[in-house]
């Protein structure tokens, strides 16, 4: 052992130095958020429970081109659809299997329409596996119920690019 190594074990310089860093934060100022009572503050880009929106008119936005379906790598999503009277594409099935999800925000990326969307909503639980499974009418609910936060945070995403 060199000279100077020998003298930092003999004098213990490392030990102090941790304790030193305890001391800083254990006398400091404390960072823990006493939850649920209160919250830390979320990104606009936060990537919770999914939702899909509406246009003003009440239409929904999505047009069924399945590109969110393919990109998804923990193949979460399943789209079955058809053609309308009016000759556009809507989805008659639309399930998203929270258990598989990872949040990784393909999906919304991939969207063209802005549709599919990630939320700020983190607090759900399922006792059952089926109770992950989020339907189509369930995302639409939760797109008509967040519409005003989702459009907040879709501008303050575009003011940070
Ligand atoms: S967030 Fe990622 S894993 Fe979850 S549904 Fe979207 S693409 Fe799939
Ligand atoms: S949510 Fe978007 S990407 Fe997925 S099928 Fe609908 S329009 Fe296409």
């Amino acid at each position: 052992m060199s000279a100077p190594n020998f003298l930092k074990s003999l004098f213990l310089k490392e030990l102090f130095a941790g304790l030193g860093v305890t001391g800083r934060y254990f006398f400091g100022k404390k960072f823990t958020v006493m939850y649920p009572d209160e919250r830390a503050p979320l990104s606009p880009r936060f990537r919770g429970r999914h939702a899909q929106r509406r246009y003003p008119n009440g239409e929904e936005r999505c047009i069924a081109c399945k590109l969110c379906e393919v990109v998804c790598p923990a193949l979460a999503i399943t789209i079955e659809s058809e053609q309308r009277d009016d000759g556009s594409r809507r989805t008659t099935r639309y399930d998203i299997d929270l258990s598989k999800c990872i949040f990784c925000g393909f999906c919304e990326e991939a969207c063209p329409v802005d549709a599919i969307v990630e939320t700020r909503e983190y607090e759900y639980h399922g006792e059952v596996r089926s109770d992950l499974l989020m339907t189509k009418e369930q995302l639409l609910a939760a797109g008509d119920r967040l519409e005003k936060q989702i459009e907040a945070d879709r501008e303050a995403q575009a003011r940070y690019r």
